[in-house]
């Protein structure tokens, strides 16, 4: 079994440390999948243990700049070429 595996792929949470372990600073909301184990696996490759993490269900907090734009990117459907727009079709 491997324990990188999302157990569910449905959407991603949001997740930040809890109160009191970080900084302020560092509490900032990733946006992470569920691991097998409990954990969170953030998209910018932080690994959040289920103690340490507090889900979220409002879009409170400041974002984790690095998941945003990870997210972003994937939310981007890869590669579609109908997107592209047709040179020298005439
Ligand atoms: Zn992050």
């Amino acid at each position: 079994m491997d324990e990188q595996a999302p157990v569910s792929a449905d959407y991603p949470r949001r997740v930040r440390y809890r109160a009191g372990l970080v900084g302020e600073r560092q509490r900032v909301v990733h946006i992470a999948m569920p691991l097998a184990c409990g954990d969170f696996l953030a998209l910018c490759e932080l690994r959040l243990a289920a103690a340490e993490a507090e889900e979220i269900s409002d879009l409170l907090g400041m974002p984790c700049m690095v998941c945003t734009r990870v997210l972003a990117l994937r939310s981007r459907t890869p590669v579609s070429e109908q997107a592209r727009p047709q040179i020298g079709a005439g």
